[in-house]
């Protein structure tokens, strides 16, 4: 058993001097646990304690008496396999983890589940040093995590990604300060008027040398680096600022901002929000908050506390990629959304694939139940914005009908669109 991080590179310093002399190979896996805190948090320390020893106890009786590993985090375990003959043989004892990890566990009477991610290294491929080993298995966890895999084995290109994430940790306060972030708009159509009524802004970032930075990634580093309120505070602040100027060009738009599941642990935002709508004179139902499933699975209850004054300052609340998770049904009953978004990956594939038109369908249907407003994104084609009308919705947005771009460019987008498309015949 080890204790922490110093023990596990102590250990495998030993093991790899062992296998220097026989040429043997060995194996490094950081397990990462996702679960122990928010137990922690909900049921106290004693619970996520328990949920440590349980853990511990399935890879007891999973793992070979050779076997080294324990807890060097309060959500990560390190384990050493000195004695593997093959890589197959790695995968297989991983798997084997995953699958223990996997199933539910009970503590005081409460089945929880945990996320686990697997990151492997080998020893000689991967490198001969303790701590580079050590690196690229928890570069390879983070990368598991991050795809949602399971187990992710060790690969040059994940360390690259690493690197890139580096990198933005780095630059991303001052680009921050500085403006050197933008935003683009993307139009939404609204399929009643057949007028762009809406637009989402989405972040973007050019670094030297590297060019357009993916916002997931972005948001990831602000996520995990506590940035992600400065981050949003800039998003909101930019975003309205743009739609008095939208205004001042004729354009009577709502603007939607994506918030991520951490802004709304901050009990200060929505006094934040209605500071910045009242800086800009922008009315608060001309915005729409768009947040994902996941903001509700973090802590609900703080979650739903922050949405509600959301809602009480007047802003309006949509639900963004609608149907991937599993709280979709959830949020309609607890919370007062006045939209949802169906996710891309029904809408794209709906005319091709039979299931995925019944899928949107359905939303379309239960949204209206709700008597929200039923947005499709991902239209790429006339096709799909056609049957998206047959099938009553509302509002659509896509490459179709707009890309999202820089503001001048979309302020003569839309106005032209808007000029020459008056209130008919669809796009
Ligand atoms: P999202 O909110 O689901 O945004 C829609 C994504 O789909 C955007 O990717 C957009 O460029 C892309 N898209 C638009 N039309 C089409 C289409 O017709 N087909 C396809 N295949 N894709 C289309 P983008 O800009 O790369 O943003 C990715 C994600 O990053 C967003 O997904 C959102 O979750 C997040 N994001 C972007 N900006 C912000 C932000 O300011 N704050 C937060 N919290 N998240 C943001
Ligand atoms: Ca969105
Ligand atoms: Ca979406």
């Amino acid at each position: 058993m080890l204790a922490d991080h110093t023990l596990l590179l102590s250990s495998l310093r030993k093991e790899l001097k062992k296998k220097h002399r026989d040429q043997g190979m060995l194996a490094i896996l950081i397990i990462g646990l996702e679960g122990v805190t928010k137990l922690d948090g909900v049921m106290g320390y004693q619970a996520g304690d328990q949920l440590q020893q349980q853990v511990t106890e399935r890879l007891k009786s999973a793992l070979r008496e050779t076997d080294i590993f324990g807890f060097i985090g309060r959500e990560e375990l390190g384990c050493i396999l000195p004695s593997l003959t093959s890589e197959g043989h790695a995968t297989l004892a991983a798997y084997k983890i995953l699958r223990i990890l996997e199933q539910s566990f009970m503590i005081e009477d409460r089945q929880v589940v945990v996320n686990v991610s697997l990151g492997m290294a080998y020893y000689p491929e991967h490198g001969n040093d303790a701590d580079i080993l050590m690196k690229h298995a928890n570069v390879a966890m983070h990368n598991a995590k991050r795809n949602k895999t399971g187990l992710s084995i060790f690969s040059i290109e994940h360390d690259l990604f690493s690197q890139l994430q580096l990198e933005i940790q780095a630059g991303l306060n001052g680009a921050i300060q500085d403006n050197e972030l933008f935003l683009h708009y993307q139009p939404q159509l609204n399929l009643h008027t057949r007028q762009i009524d809406a637009a989402e802004t989405l972040l973007r970032w050019n670094l030297p040398n590297r060019g357009a930075i993916p916002p997931a990634d972005i948001l990831a580093v602000a996520e995990n680096t506590g940035m992600i309120s400065l981050l949003t505070g800039w998003v909101l602040n930019t975003a309205l600022r743009q739609q008095a100027n939208f205004n001042r060009a004729g354009l009577d738009l709502n603007i939607s901002v994506n918030f991520s599941a951490r802004n709304l642990m901050e009990p200060e935002l929505p006094e934040f929000v209605d500071q910045t709508l009242r800086t800009w004179n922008v009315p608060p139902d001309k915005i729409t908050v768009e947040i994902t499933e996941s903001a509700m699975i973090e802590d609900e209850k703080r979650a739903l506390n922050t949405l509600l004054k959301l809602k009480d300052i007047g802003v309006k609340l949509s639900i963004d990629d609608f149907g991937t998770g599993y709280a979709s049904m959830t949020y309609l009953r607890k919370l007062p959304v006045d939209e949802i978004k169906v996710d891309v990956s029904f809408v794209r594939s709906m005319l091709t694939v039979k299931g995925d038109e019944r899928i949107v369908r359905s939303i379309i249907a239960l949204g209206h139940n709700f008597d929200l407003e039923v947005v499709a994104e991902g239209v790429e084609d006339r096709q799909t914005l056609e049957r998206l009308v047959d099938l009553g919705c509302d509002r659509v947005q896509g490459y179709y009908l707009g890309s999202p771009v820089p503001e001048e460019e979309f302020i003569k987008h839309v106005s032209l669109y808007n000029f020459n498309k008056p209130s008919k015949g669809v796009a």
